[in-house]
Order: C-alpha cells, then structure tokens, then sequence
C-alpha cells in the first residue's frame, strides 16, 4: 500500500458548495488548505449533467432561493438569464383539474389547506417556549378540523418540498425555515451547466477520487491525521450504477467498497472541516478515532436527511402548455417539472415516502409503453417499470391526451447516490440538533446544510455554514 503525507493547514472533506465556499474564504486569507472530494467532481448535490438523449439535466438543486443569494448574483453577473417560478403556482387534483393558486381558487379544501399553511407562523409563535418538541404538522392539522383531502393537499404543497411527510414534520420548524429566511421570497431556475461550480472550484487544491475513510485526533499529536482512499472515478461509478440496477443497493455499495483501489493518501492538518451529509456521518463512513463524543453523535443521530429521487422522463414532444411547475396530492410524485427550454423532458420528484412507496412497487405486469425505446426499457429493474408506468398513468390522468409518448426514463436516486446518501435535511429534528451538528469538537470542524441552523436546507444555507466555519478557523489558526 502506498502511503504518502501532505501537510496543509486546513483540510476541507467534501467539494459541495460548503466546503467550496469554505476552502475559498480561507484561501483568500492565505490559508493553506486542501479539499478532498470522494467522487470525480466537485458539486455534491449541485450536480447539473449532459445526460445524451435528455441534453442539460438538473439531477441535484433545481431552484435559486432569492435574489439575495450567492448563486444568484453570481449568475447575473455572468449575464444568465435567470426564469422566475412561482411555488407552489399550479395544483392538480382530481375533483378541480388544474388550480392556478397564485389567484382565487373556488375550491373549499384547497382553501383550507392554503390557510393553514398559511396559519404555520402563528402556531410557531405559540409553541416557541413550549418543551414539547414532538408537536408534528398532522397533530396541528387534525386540531384545524381538515379533511383527508386538505390534509393530503398540505402535504403535496408543503412536505414534499420539505422532502418528509406530515407525521414526521414539525410545524415550527417548518414555519421558522418560512420567516427567517432573509435572501429573497422569489425563486428561480437553476441553470442546469456547470460553470457556476466551476467557478467555485476555481483556483483551489481540490483533489477529486479521494473518499476520506478515517480522521484522526490525538491532543497529544501534532495535528490530525485524515486518510483518504483513492477512488474509481465517479463517472464509472454512475456508469457501473445503472448497469448493476438488477443488484439491491447495500450489495451495490459494497461492491463499490470493494472497487476502491487499495491506495490510500495520509494528509496532516491543523484543522478538519468536514462537510459531507450527515447521512454519511449516520452511515458510519467515515471511521473517528477517538470516536465522536456522545453528544455529537445524538446530533448526528437526530437530524434526518430524508431520501429523494428524481425521475427524468423524455416524450415525443412536450404537451403542458405554458406552466412548467405542477404539485398534486395524486399519484407516485407530488411535484413535477417540465424543462424550461422546450426540451420535452419532466422531471418527477419522489421525496421521502413517496420514494419509498415507488421503491416497493412490483413490476412483474409492467408493460412497455408505446414508442419507449427497447434498450432503455430491458435497463430498468421491474419496480422501475413498475414507476414508469405509475407516472405516466398520473401524467395521463393530469392531461388527456392522445399524443404523450414516452421515450426513455432516466432514475437517479440521491437515496442511495455515494458519498451522499440523501436528498436534504427535513424540519423533523430541532434547531437545537442542528447547533450540535455543527459545533466544533477538538480540531475536527463540521459544516453543510445540515449544520444550517436556520434550516435552510438549500445552497445557500450550505456555502454560509462553509463561509462560518472558515472564519472560525480563520481566527483559530491566526491567534
Ligand atoms: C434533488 C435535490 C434537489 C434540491 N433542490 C434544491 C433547490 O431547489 N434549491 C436549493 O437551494 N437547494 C436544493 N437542494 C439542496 C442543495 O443541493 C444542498 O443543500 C447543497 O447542495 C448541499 O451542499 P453541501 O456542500 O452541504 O453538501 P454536498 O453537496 O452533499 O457536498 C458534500 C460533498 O462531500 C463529498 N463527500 C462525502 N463523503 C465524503 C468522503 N468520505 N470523502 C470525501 N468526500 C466526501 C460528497 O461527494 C459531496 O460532494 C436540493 C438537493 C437535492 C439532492
């Protein structure tokens, strides 16, 4: 086995936009710092792809939060064209078809799911000092009087975004994400090309291939030890995914342990700041020795990073008309997406339990739709056929017409993507959780957007708590 040893400053583990922003912050200070990045490309969960067959594809981050934001401002100042969306702007049901909510809706359940939405920072006015942090959205619904069907419409608006579902969701967590939030209530498109993470990664020691499988912190060592194993680039990786598709995703992984070549990188730092997700921490993927304290495992154990899949389906032609942003209490996805530049791709979202109903479908009567291409459909296991056709049942029912024609379907499922793990955080822990999270213990330093005390589960919050730490470590390092 090969050993080599590189001393920095400061090792950043993890090139998503936390610790791209971080390793920049301290670069800028003159701060010597590497950042080590499991997979072949910097990003993490911003992760926009030439997918041949569907063009420019948004796997990760789909919307800019603001105006007032980092990727906003760098985009307008590379002279992008930025679409604004309104969210949530069109929902489908069965009994009204299509509502446009940013009007009046004549429709007496979606009212009253919207005013209940709507009441959520009152309620998180009152349960503020309360001890009782297990008060969960479903309890506050059921004390409104909703019915099933305004309580699945909430859900469809609310939780699915928040990538959980209403047992499992607090109320003021989600209510104090809604009002705190100072960078702007539009949102818009993000562009799905690389060069906004290009240009983060620009100009620093970003090592990609190397998985950190282990931190070491000695009080009585001059420094802690980080050992990253190199790995198979991530683009194999992808490549091998989909054509393992037949194997479960724990034999996957492990097949992929195995894969790894055996070369390992030693690294010597005076400070680790790790931004990985804390689906990765949860996973035990990364080894501490010491192990963690008690409380920061708590942490880690108590923030839950719901699980997400995006399913891409290509059609003939695109037949939605002009709105391009649908949610729906019906069918396997309560939110898609039609492509903004007249490429007729949707894009499903499957958060948390709707993945997981996706995931145990049965596919053994799956019939191949018409005109969907044959290699595409031989590639996908049966609950994937089984999804497919569940989709486009819902897509039909939502527009019937005769001429939706699919041709392929493209999964990715950041549930079970390396290195990952999950889709984002859900307001199902405590703010309190997430300061545990992100507090400091000896030389080992945690950001990302599991760390964002505000929940602010999205780029921004993730590049702020980089932004913070590094400025921490900035004045650790220079006093
Ligand atoms: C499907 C989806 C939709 C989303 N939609 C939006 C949206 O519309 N708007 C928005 O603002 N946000 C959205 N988000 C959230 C946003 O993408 C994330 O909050 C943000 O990108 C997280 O950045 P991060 O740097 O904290 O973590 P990550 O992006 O996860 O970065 C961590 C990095 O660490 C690497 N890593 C992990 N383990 C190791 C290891 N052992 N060794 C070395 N490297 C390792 C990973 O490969 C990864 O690159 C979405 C996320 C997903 C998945």
């Amino acid at each position: 086995m090969e050993r080599a040893e590189v001393e920095v400053d400061v090792v950043v583990v993890g090139a998503g936009v936390s610790g791209l922003a971080a390793a920049r912050r301290l670069a800028d200070r003159g701060i010597k710092c590497v950042v080590l990045e499991a997979q072949d490309q910097p990003g993490g969960r911003l992760c926009p792809r030439e997918v041949e067959g569907f063009g420019k594809l948004q796997f990760g981050a789909q919307f800019i939060h603001g105006a007032n934001t980092f990727a906003y401002k760098w985009h307008k100042e590379h002279g992008y064209n930025l679409v604004a969306e309104t969210y949530p702007h069109t929902l489908y049901t069965k009994e009204s078809g299509f509502v446009d909510l940013t009007a009046a809706v004549d429709d007496a359940d979606v009212n009253a799911a919207l005013d209940a939405l709507d009441a959520l920072p009152m309620l998180a006015e009152e349960q503020r000092h309360s001890t009782d942090v297990t008060q969960l959205l479903s309890t506050h619904l059921a004390g409104l009087g909703l019915n099933d069907r305004a309580t699945r419409i909430v859900e469809a608006l609310l939780c699915s975004d928040r990538n959980c579902d209403l047992t499992t969701t607090r109320a003021l967590d989600c209510s104090i994400a809604e009002r705190d939030w100072p960078h702007g209530c539009e949102d818009f498109w993000m562009p799905a090309d690389d060069a906004y993470v290009r240009s983060l990664a620009h100009g620093l020691d970003v090592r990609c291939g190397h998985a950190v499988t282990r931190v070491e912190d000695h009080v009585d060592k001059r420094g802690a030890v980080v050992t990253a194993a190199l790995t198979m680039p991530y683009v194999q990786q992808h490549q091998h995914m989909e054509q393992t598709q037949k194997q479960d995703h724990e034999q996957h992984q492990q097949q992929q342990q195995q894969q790894q070549k055996q070369q390992e990188v030693v690294f010597r730092a005076k400070h680790v700041l790790l931004t990985c997700s804390v689906a990765v921490l949860q996973r035990g993927l990364i080894a501490f020795d010491p192990p963690l304290p008690a409380w920061k495992q708590n942490a880690i154990a108590a923030v839950q990073a719901g699980p997400l899949m995006k399913v891409f389906l290509r059609f003939e032609t695109t037949f939605w008309g002009n709105e391009h942003s649908f949610n729906t209490p019906e069918g396997p996805a309560p939110e898609m997406w039609a492509h903004q530049d007249g490429v007729p791709v949707m894009t499903c979202f499957v958060p948390a339990r709707w993945r997981q109903r996706l995931l145990q479908l049965d596919g053994t009567d799956a019939a191949m739709p018409g005109s969907f291409a044959a290699d595409c459909w031989d590639g996908l296991i049966l609950w994937q056929r089984a999804a497919v056709t569940a989709l486009l049942q819902q897509l039909h029912e939502m527009f019937p017409r005769e001429d939706i024609v699919c041709t392929r379907a493209l999964f990715f499922d950041w549930g079970s993507a390396p290195y990952v793990h999950c889709g984002y955080t859900a307001p199902t822990s405590t703010c309190a959780d997430r300061r545990r999270l992100a507090k400091s213990t000896g030389r080992l330093h945690f950001a990302g957007e599991a760390t964002s005390v505000h929940l602010d589960v999205s780029m921004q919050g993730a590049i702020e708590t980089g932004e913070e730490r590094a400025d921490l470590l900035c004045q650790l390092l220079t006093s």
